[in-house]
């Protein structure tokens, strides 16, 4: 089975169970566990921000995030693609009381214009405007890198209102080794930014969550309310550390593979790709050429050992990651090409 369904799917390596069995251990609550604590200061000084917290999952990084910087009735600025709009079971409005406004994009991308026009004008009977989140690289919408200076004008345009500037960092990484530009030059002057462990990196588990010393303070005392404190979470954090030593390269083969992918099935019958497509390790496409639905794309696809996902009702999503080598990926495009060419000629 070649599985573009999700880089979340990889799995730890024998090397990365080996550096789990060997951390140093200690209680995560009590700021006492010395391999937590490393891969905070680690991730903190990558992102040249003054404190991290570890973090079970990059869905609680964001939903603590939110929390701190919001209060009831205040509303958060994203994008419709976005993980907080569509994927987070409306943690922030469930748990904060806050609103999501949710801007119409086409991959994820929003503009400063969109930006001055949804922050509100302060009055009575308005939402409080309170936080901008910018998804680098976005998820849903085809791993497309937000242009560094687009996210600096945003954050600066929201701070310079009020406002807080917050970067979902799932896949942050990528971006980095897409463009070779650093983690802190994105994260530089922004609330609060994050790094997911469990996507391209390939840990089982966890996130770290980045900001000044007192929104660090402000998001553990959400992770220890939410129950996402620890106790021997060294074991987990080792595994980051590993990654971190390790998988950076790995990150620049999965987004070295997904543009091969592109290249390989960009002219495959009735498939139709974004122009900013193949930019970091997720690939999207949508089939509204072949008159089939994306899941009918998708099951025909697994039928010959090559799992992809559907994304909506035409959107196809594939993602490369480190359990699928060069071959696998060549596999995959062999397969696409051949059920594309099937389907459209059916349509005919
Ligand atoms: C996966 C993902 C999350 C959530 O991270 P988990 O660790 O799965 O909770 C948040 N934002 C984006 C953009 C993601 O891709």
């Amino acid at each position: 089975m070649i599985d573009l369904f999700s880089d979340t799917q990889t799995r730890p390596t024998p090397s990365m169970r080996e550096a789990m069995a060997r951390a140093q251990v200690g209680d995560e609550q009590s700021n006492s566990d010395p391999t937590t604590n490393a891969l905070c200061e680690r991730v903190a000084a990558m992102l040249g921000q003054e404190a991290a917290v570890f973090m079970p999952s990059g869905t609680m990084c964001n939903l603590a995030s939110i929390l701190v910087h919001c209060r009831a009735g205040d509303e958060i600025i994203v994008d419709d693609q976005s993980h907080i709009y569509n994927t987070e079971a409306a943690g922030a409005a469930a748990i904060g009381g806050v609103s999501v406004k949710a801007l119409p994009t086409r991959v994820g991308l929003f503009s400063l214009a969109q930006v001055e026009a949804a922050i509100r004008v302060p009055q009575r009977t308005a939402p409080r405007s309170r936080l901008v989140s910018i998804e680098q690289t976005t998820s849903f919408s085809g791993g497309t890198v937000w242009d560094i200076g687009e996210m600096r004008l945003i954050r600066d345009y929201a701070q310079a209102r009020g406002l807080k500037a917050h970067i979902d960092g799932a896949r942050l990484l990528n971006a980095v080794v897409a463009t070779g530009l650093s983690a802190a030059e994105y994260a530089a002057g922004f609330d609060s930014a994050w790094i997911d462990l469990s996507k391209g990196l390939g840990c089982p588990v966890g996130a770290v969550l980045c900001g000044t010393r007192d929104f660090i303070e402000q998001a553990w005392q959400w992770k220890y309310r939410l129950g996402g404190a620890m106790r021997q979470s060294g074991v987990l954090a080792a595994a980051g550390l590993y990654a971190l030593d390790h998988h950076m390269t790995q990150l620049a083969e999965d987004n070295a593979n997904a543009g091969r992918l592109h290249r390989l099935i960009a002219d495959a019958p009735g498939l139709a790709f974004d122009p900013t497509a193949g930019q970091s390790n997720i690939l999207c496409f949508t089939v509204d050429g072949l008159c089939i639905t994306a899941s009918t794309f998708a099951n025909a696809c697994l039928e010959e050992g090559v799992r992809v996902r559907a994304i909506g009702t035409h959107q196809i999503r594939a993602t490369a990651n480190l359990d699928v080598d060069r071959a696998g990926i060549d596999r995959a495009a062999e397969v696409i090409r051949a059920k594309a060419a099937a389907f459209a000629a059916m349509a005919e």
